[in-house]
């Protein structure tokens, strides 16, 4: 019986028209030559070895190879992809922390040619590096004499230690010798680079007498750290900067979240200037955080300090490249960053967008519910945001994960929590789209 064979699969049955197409008539074609332009051969070589491998399987019709060679490309030649946050944590480090505004974005692109980052152009001289960039930060924080960025946080400690302490000792609370995230301690960041750390006080508690007790004429400052992703809550005391300003020797301040000044909605967060009007020698404190800038590490203060962070060759090996200057610069100086436009944002809007979301994807499927954001990321570690978002069968998760965009929300007893906090709000209408992608395909 060959009735119920379908015409379109006849063909096939020629073995000329299955035999698989050659390689250099694919590398030919339009689609792949564009390919190749923007994605380079080898991603394109592989993508046809592969595709090739199912036509001689019978699994894909030779016709077929160069549509499917072209879907199977990245979209770009990085196999990082650019991700939707639902997971309503503002500074998300396993998302690549803070997302740019568009004007660090478009400072990014424009200087990754060749760009003026030493040289001044009207003279035709080398000039320092960055200058610009930390014009910029020194305009936002008056208070800091002088002003030096760096690689990031951590490396903005290494530095101060091994610039600043130099076999000397360093000063610090023991309940301030904390785990930064991934397994990484900030004391031992410090003793790795050869920095000698007196502990003071005990876990929960620190007194002005105890560092008063520490400190000789081997202390090379008083290294103060910012709890930034815990809080230990009852019997606690620690001493505040203004104190420590009294003891006679420097006092380094690890803010970690990088705000420049203090933020209504973050009563405990520490910020640049407050701190430096306390008393600061030097403050320390990543770019990519509530800041929302790049990876970076910003160093406030004192101008001495500074020249000498500047002066040591260390700094060469946490210096910063161009496309993080111009980011930081843009920063600075451009439209308020993400990070902050959704730290303002209002609980009844994200509901609403929920509202229509829920509109878009059906009732059947979705909720819109009440939720709380943090700011992650090591950043005011007590703090509530009252957010919304869209809510979901659990096993959604997985292929919003994996499809493009990818979209990563979070997991809430039984739910999946796509939440809106987090989400640029042209991207609502993006996430409904792979929801509906999502339903149609476990359907089927
Ligand atoms: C995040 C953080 C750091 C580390 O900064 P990176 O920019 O991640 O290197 C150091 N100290 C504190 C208090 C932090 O919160």
């Amino acid at each position: 019986m060959t009735t119920n064979i379908q015409p379109s699969l006849l063909p096939a049955e020629d073995p000329a028209v299955r035999r698989p197409p050659r390689v250099d008539h694919i590398l030919a074609d339009y689609r792949v030559i564009e390919a190749v332009n923007r994605l380079g051969p080898s991603l394109v070589k592989a993508a046809i070895a592969t595709r090739l491998d199912e036509c001689r399987q019978g699994r894909l019709s030779p016709a077929d190879v160069i549509p499917a060679v072209i879907a199977a490309l990245p979209h770009t030649a990085t196999r990082l992809q650019r991700v939707i946050n639902a997971t309503g944590v503002l500074v998300h480090t396993n998302l690549g922390r803070a997302p740019l505004s568009s004007a660090a974005v478009e400072a990014i692109v424009s200087v990754s040619g060749a760009a003026d980052v030493e040289m001044d152009l009207a003279s035709g001289r080398r000039s320092p590096r960055g200058l610009s960039s930390r014009s910029a930060l020194a305009a936002r924080v008056p208070d800091a004499d002088d002003v030096h960025v760096v690689n990031n946080g951590a490396a903005a400690l290494a530095l101060v230690t091994v610039a600043l302490a130099g076999g000397r000792s360093i000063v610090i609370s023991r309940g301030e010798m904390v785990e930064i995230g991934d397994g990484f301690r900030i004391p031992e960041l410090i003793t790795s680079v050869g920095g000698n750390l007196v502990e003071v006080g005990a876990t929960n508690r620190a007194r002005l007498e105890d560092y008063a007790a520490a400190i000789d004429d081997t202390t090379a400052f008083v290294l103060k750290v910012h709890p930034s992703n815990f809080r230990i809550e009852g019997f606690t005391s620690s001493v505040e900067v203004d104190q420590l300003a009294t003891l006679g020797v420097p006092v380094v301040v690890d803010i970690g979240s990088g705000l420049l000044k203090p933020h209504p909605r973050l009563p405990d967060e520490p910020d640049a200037t407050t701190v430096l009007r306390a008393g600061a020698s030097l403050v320390v404190a990543s770019g990519d955080k509530l800041l929302g800038g790049p990876q970076c590490g910003l160093l406030l203060g004192d101008s001495e300090l500074i020249r000498r962070l500047r002066r040591n060759p260390f700094s060469r090996a946490v210096r910063v490249d161009k496309l993080t200057l111009a980011a930081l610069e843009a920063t600075l100086t451009g439209p308020e960053a993400p990070v902050m436009e959704y730290l303002g944002r209002e609980p009844d809007a994200l509901f609403a967008r929920a509202q229509a979301m829920v509109g878009i994807v059906g009732t059947d499927l979705a909720a819109a519910v009440r939720t709380v954001g943090r700011v992650g990321g090591g950043g005011a570690p007590g703090v509530a945001l009252p957010s919304a978002a869209v809510s979901l069968p659990q096993d959604f998760a997985h292929s919003l994960r994996t499809g493009h965009p990818p979209v990563v929300g979070r997991v809430h007893k039984g739910c999946l929590l796509l939440d809106l906090l987090t989400v640029p709000t042209e991207l609502d209408s993006v996430i409904a789209e792979r929801v509906l992608e999502v339903a149609a395909k476990n359907e089927t």
